[in-house]
């Protein structure tokens, strides 16, 4: 049975499958590449998906939603109507459109998918993005990290070998990664990111200083009017470097406002989310060791990276203009379609090895032996260690007589775990003992599709504890599972 490669997109999705020896894209049921990720009710309150959503995303903006990308792994809801979705939800309901779109293209059932997510994305909203897909009736086979899809389609398509970094900023995030591609050998050396940071952002920032110049409060919009305001944005934001300046025509509270956008302006409002951007980019170099003059090719990936501003600070920081041969807009659903073929042993790919990094580093608390102090943080698995990967480390007891010893899970690079993402922990009882003389071994297993699984024992008692990271918030019951599906 065909397995589907997925791009869950902040601003659209799409999907295609590995046929013979090339990627085919699977058109939507109207006929497009890219299916709006927006969900809406419609005026019987029926689910609507896609670009009809989308069409009401101004008129009906009470019933519509959009961006919810941003919010998986959180326990945020959003009303639509009456209802109330988790991201989760809304991700399963664009999965599901795109499932059966994929049904009716190829005229089988589709159950398995290799969805792609940022690699910045973390644990808890790679559960998130997984629970999506069992709600949509499919199985994830794998999740693929965005730019390591976008390499896979960049590699195979142009039949290059070297040395490449990816850039890739779509409308909600931005991820970074350095690969080599060598004798059908496709090795991630470096991963890095903002999950916060992608093409909305710019549109954001232009409508809080428009708002500024005009006097006017955010909060005194309608959400139809700061959606307008958002539409008139984004358009602008498309249309930079074409014209020498656009009027936009905004029509807030009772009033016009004629309002000027010019590319210094607009270069303005990008300097500080384009600093941003290079933060990580510099990270992946230096973790992997690696100069701006070591990379073969650089390549962009993700809608946002059309901006001209954006290509132009990355030609100055690499001396070299960047290459965008594929369509920025489907090269992730290729890649996700190729590890599809991959997962399916399609014969054309046999010769194919790809590798993965963690591109974060996971660890535990422990107390400073000088201060005795607790909530530092020590990384158990290092970031951009290559996965599947399992690592132990041996943990002692801090206190006399000491009960109990708690792990707790976090990711992150502070030294300060509160500092950190908190994804669980585990308690284990231990014999009481001096301290220092009680010692548990910590195992921190991180899969192929970027899931984290902890393993405990305690040396003395020889007991056992596991945990697979899933309880994080924004998950669901199972209870909660099965009503969703009836939706
Ligand atoms: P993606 O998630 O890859 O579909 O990227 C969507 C983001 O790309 C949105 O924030 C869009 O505003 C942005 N985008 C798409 N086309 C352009 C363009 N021509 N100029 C500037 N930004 C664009």
């Amino acid at each position: 049975m065909a397995i589907i490669g997925i791009d869950l997109g902040t601003t659209n999705s799409s999907c295609g499958i590995w046929v013979d020896d090339g990627v085919k894209l699977i058109p939507n049921r109207l006929g497009d590449l890219l299916t709006p990720s927006v969900v809406g009710l419609d005026d019987k309150n029926n689910l609507s998906v896609g670009r009809i959503a989308k069409e009401r995303l101004i008129s009906h903006s009470d019933k519509t939603v959009a961006v919810f990308k941003r919010l998986m792994g959180t326990e945020h809801k959003v009303t639509l109507g009456n209802k109330q979705f988790t991201a989760t939800e809304l991700s399963a309901i664009v999965l599901r459109s795109l499932k059966e779109d994929a049904e009716n293209f190829l005229g089988e059932p589709v159950t398995e998918a290799v969805i792609s997510v940022p690699a910045y994305f973390n644990d808890n909203q790679r559960h998130a993005t997984k629970t999506a897909g069992e709600l949509a009736g499919l199985k994830v086979e794998r999740l693929i990290n965005e730019p390591t899809a976008a390499a896979i389609a960049y590699g195979l398509h142009e039949k290059q070998e070297g040395t490449f970094l990816i850039l890739d900023m779509g409308g909600g995030t931005f991820d970074v990664s350095i690969l080599e591609f060598f004798e059908g050998v496709m090795e991630v050396h470096a991963s890095a990111g903002d999950n916060f940071l992608g093409g909305e952002d710019f549109v954001e920032a232009m409508m809080n200083d428009a708002l500024n110049q005009l006097k006017i409060q955010k909060s005194s919009l309608t959400p139809q009017e700061t959606n307008q305001l958002l539409m008139q944005m984004e358009t602008a934001k498309r249309r930079i470097g074409t014209k020498e300046q656009q009027t936009l025509d905004l029509h807030l509270g009772k009033n016009h406002h004629e309002f000027i956008v010019t590319d210094e302006w607009f270069s303005k409002i990008a300097t500080p989310l384009l600093l941003r951007a290079k933060r990580p980019i510099e990270r992946a170099l230096n973790d992997a060791n690696m100069s701006p003059q070591a990379i073969d090719d650089v390549v962009l990936v993700g809608g946002a990276t059309r901006m001209g501003i954006f290509r132009s600070t990355v030609g100055r920081m690499f001396g070299r203009l960047p290459s965008c041969h594929l369509d920025p807009d489907c090269a992730i659903t290729m890649g996700a379609a190729i590890q599809a073929g991959l997962k399916s042993k399609d014969k054309a790919l046999s010769d194919i090895v790809l590798t993965d990094v963690c591109p974060y580093t996971l660890g535990t608390d422990v107390v400073n032996e000088n201060t005795n102090e607790g909530g530092y943080f020590l990384p158990i698995i290092e970031r951009n260690s290559v996965v599947p990967i399992s690592v132990t480390r041996r943990l002692v007891t801090a206190h006399d007589n000491q009960k109990q010893m708690r792990i707790g899970i976090y990711q992150g690079e502070n030294r300060l775990v509160s500092k950190n993402i908190f994804l669980g922990n585990l308690t284990v009882d231990v014999p009481p003992a001096p301290a220092g003389k009680e010692a548990v071994d910590v195992r921190y297993s991180y899969d192929m599709n970027g899931l984290l699984e902890v393993d405990v024992k305690v040396e003395s008692t020889g007991k056992t504890l596991n945990k697979v990271i899933e309880q994080s918030p924004g998950s669901l019951s199972p209870e909660e599972k099965e009503k969703s599906r009836q939706r």
